[in-house]
């Protein structure tokens, strides 16, 4: 499994906000400049096929609109696209369209394909393509947010707890994975995000399982625990099945001139 870290950071941080993708098609979050990201590393975002939103905060889901316009403005998928987020997500699609681009999305809908499948407070589960993913519900300051354990054919199990404080579902994300990227906003716990020290405590508990923190807030520099791995935006990691976890080299984009 390969995990690439298109932004890492939260709302007032150099770093881009938070959002990753997994083996080039399950996009995790599509926060503000999400797309562009993906273009200046290399990837195509119309090679997407399963979206997964953990909320509908601005950070996590504004730039929807434009992976939704790469998918189906000025081309046709031949396969649906799966959207898989909280309820409401459809209708607040097409909202986000109607306010910026109205009557777009009734040309974007039918060559887009989308399938949307959404979940309530409880969560729940869709499989297809060869993974399995869960919706975990996290205690977050929306009504529904969502945590997601993504596991691959192979057997590799990553889990991403999207913006959330430490709760059940982190417990059990943090238990049953091989890699957790985790919201560690702050250096403690505030305003419905973990803190370092969160981090740190589910470190110490599981010594074999990596850690990526995400959502970095700039009072967030680093960690001496060993299993806590600092990703930068853009860096890409290969996951196997028994828990390794190595970087992968990147590959750098020539910036354009002129
Ligand atoms: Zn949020
Ligand atoms: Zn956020």
């Amino acid at each position: 499994m390969q995990l690439h870290f298109v932004g890492t950071g939260s709302i007032f941080h150099d770093r881009l906000s938070a959002s990753a993708l997994v083996d080039g098609k399950i996009l995790i979050d599509t926060p503000n400049g999400s797309v562009k990201a993906m273009r200046r590393a290399g990837i195509d975002p119309a090679a997407v096929d399963i979206c997964l939103i953990t909320h509908f905060h601005a950070d996590h889901f504004f730039d929807i609109i434009f992976l939704l316009m790469e998918q189906g403005l000025v081309r046709r998928r031949e396969r649906e696209m799966v959207l898989i987020g909280p309820i409401g997500f459809a209708e607040r699609v097409a909202h986000l369209f109607g306010i910026s681009y109205p009557g777009t999305w009734e040309v974007v809908q039918p060559n887009l394909r989308p399938r949307f499948v959404e979940f309530g407070h409880k969560g729940g589960e869709w499989s297809g393509d060869g993974y399995r993913i869960q919706a975990l519900p996290v205690e977050h300051t929306t009504p529904i947010a969502f945590g997601y354990l993504i596991a691959d054919s192979a057997g590799t199990r990553l889990g991403y707890t999207g913006d959330t404080v430490l709760c059940p579902s982190v417990e059990l994300l943090a238990a049953t994975s091989h890699a957790l990227t985790l919201d560690t906003s702050f250096l403690t716990s505030r305003a419905g995000h973990m803190g370092l020290d969160d981090v740190e405590r589910i470190a110490d508990a599981h010594p074999g399982l990596t850690l990526f923190p995400t959502h970095l807030g700039a009072e967030v520099t680093g960690s001496d625990r060993r299993n806590v791995v600092f990703p930068e935006d853009g860096q890409t990691f290969e996951l196997g099945p028994g828990g390794s976890v190595a970087p992968v080299a990147a590959v750098l984009s020539t910036p354009a001139t002129g």
